[in-house]
């Protein structure tokens, strides 16, 4: 036993959520050690590994408002009050998020909000980081971690949050000998860049989140706060009937200048140069994770992507995440079974709820009879103010379970 480190509460994973449940539970006086086994990204320049910015909305700005940092954090955002929708050739067109001007989502780099909450976290003076250690395996019956640094750390209580490929959730679905879904998409994406005009200007409409949907695929962009935008091309990874394209048909730099100037005339000049970026960049993979129970008994649990991966096309997943930290933390006792038995329905409703706004954004958006119920959609809540809430609403701009969302828009469908 002589090598076995002893330490309280063990975070796996110093991701968003990781930080957010380390600050959380420093701030009712635990101590905690995390294991990142990345760099620490405040001291090394490291590749955020996948969506430079997200949209922040509701759920995780209450979040974040629990530990006290909304205002701070809102200020390295910029809000985005709805969809500039990029058609192939004509006007460009508006669709508004919200009733007004109040509801808006919020476009903010991963980077910047992990490294605040680490920040955040420290300096409770309780939360110790230990980077570039790697979680390899878990003993759940004797609480003990070991990490890539040949040591076995002794928990009293474990938290998994170590993303879609949780070295925890193995653990535990294991242990419980039950159920795991881990579905991918076959999409998958890829980032580029639109770099910022002159004097730092912003080269597409600022408060917006612009698509250009294409039916079967769709590109997005995000801005960011020095004036440029982050893009995202989402594509089927192989060849599908009534797509013009796929990851692997498109090879060469003829290729790809080919299918952007077709699909995308109007992004073609703004995006930095293109064909190395997209040659460069890596193609990522989407995953929806569906599994039950989130916790072994009341030593250890997992949370945000660990336990319930989603495609990003509600822009929830970093929100959800952040959300199942700020329920935990109502809880005074913090019962793991409780939350994980209660906090699944609602995980399972935004990872359907997610897959379905893949097919909104990449086609209805563009159709007309799309735009008519939004017509109807924007009546009814004009009329019934207090009655009546979209389901984008209901996810983006308030905290109804996300059960009770899709509940909701399935009988306003
Ligand atoms: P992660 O962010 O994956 O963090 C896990 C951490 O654990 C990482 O730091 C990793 O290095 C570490 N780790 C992993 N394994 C180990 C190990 N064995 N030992 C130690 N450390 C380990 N969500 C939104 O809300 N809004 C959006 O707009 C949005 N856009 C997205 C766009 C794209 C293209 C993608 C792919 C996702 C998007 N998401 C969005 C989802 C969001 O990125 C995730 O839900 C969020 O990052 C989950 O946070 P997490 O902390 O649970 O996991």
């Amino acid at each position: 036993m002589s090598n076995v480190a002893k330490a309280e509460t063990v975070i796996v994973g110093g991701g968003l959520v990781g930080s957010l449940l380390a600050l959380s539970l420093a701030r009712k006086g635990e101590a905690v050690t995390v294991f990142e086994r990345r760099p620490d990204m405040r001291k090394t320049t490291i590749s955020a590994g996948r969506s430079i910015n997200l949209a922040i909305s509701e759920r995780g700005l209450h979040a974040l408002a629990q530990v006290g940092l909304q205002k701070e954090i809102l200020q390295l955002t910029i809000p985005m009050r709805g969809r500039v929708i990029h058609p192939k050739s004509g006007e460009l067109a508006f669709q508004r998020y919200g009733k007004d001007d109040s509801e808006c989502i919020h476009s903010i780099s991963r980077g910047e909000l992990n490294k605040t909450l680490m920040t955040e976290a420290e300096r409770t003076g309780r939360v110790r980081f230990q980077f570039e250690t790697k979680a390899e395996a878990v003993d759940l019956h004797r609480r003990e971690l070991s990490t890539n640094d040949g040591v076995t750390s002794r928990y009293e209580r474990l938290y998994g949050t170590d993303g879609s490929a949780s070295v925890v959730r193995e653990a535990i679905l294991r242990e419980a000998q039950s159920e795991v879904n881990e579905s991918f998409l076959d999409y998958g994406y890829k980032e580029l860049h639109i770099a910022p005009g002159p004097g730092a200007s912003f080269q597409l409409e600022k408060n917006a989140l612009h698509i250009w949907p294409r039916g079967t695929f769709m590109l997005i962009a995000l801005p960011n706060l020095d004036g440029s935008f982050t893009v995202t091309l989402f594509l089927p990874l192989e060849d599908k009937k009534d797509c013009p394209a796929s990851f692997a048909s498109l090879q060469t730099t003829v290729d790809v200048q080919r299918f952007f100037g077709e699909q995308f005339p109007d992004a073609v000049p703004l995006l930095e140069n293109l064909t190395d970026t997209f040659f460069s960049n890596p193609t990522g993979r989407m995953v929806t994770v569906r599994c039950r129970p989130w916790n072994f008994e009341e030593s250890a649990l997992m949370l945000g992507d660990a336990a319930h991966a989603i495609v990003p096309f509600f822009g929830q997943g970093m929100n959800s995440g952040l959300e199942d930290v700020s329920l935990l933390m109502q809880d005074p006792v913090r019962r793991l079974g409780a939350f994980s038995a209660h906090r699944i329905p609602d995980a399972n409703a935004i990872a359907d709820l997610a897959l379905d706004n893949f097919i909104e954004m990449r086609d209805k958006v563009g159709l007309p009879a799309f735009l008519l119920a939004k017509e109807v959609e924007k009546r009814l809540e004009a009329t019934f103010s207090s009655e009546y809430l979209s389901r984008y609403r209901l996810v983006s701009f308030t905290r109804v379970p996300y059960r009770v969302a899709l509940e909701v828009s399935s009988i306003q469908d």
